[in-house]
């Protein structure tokens, strides 16, 4: 009785750290893909008026740049 209690601990202990193995993985998962949304954002050049993603831009002092001006600053 107290084996088949043990072993049945055993099982749960595993399940849990199957399932708790996988849940902390989808929310990072999520926040990937947020950041790749973030990634694809136009942004507006402040020198040129371009407009670039942010993942393409080069922020100087809070402001949004593109390639070229960026550059040339
Ligand atoms: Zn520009």
């Amino acid at each position: 009785m107290i084996l088949k209690l043990l072993i049945f601990a055993i099982v749960a202990v595993m399940i849990y750290r199957f399932f708790g193995g996988q849940l902390p993985s989808m929310p990072k998962a999520k926040s990937k893909e947020q950041k790749k949304i973030e990634e694809d954002t136009l942004v507006e050049c402040s020198k040129c008026g371009t407009y670039v993603t942010t993942k393409e831009s080069t922020i100087i002092h809070g402001k949004y740049y593109c390639d070229e001006c960026a550059g040339k600053l």
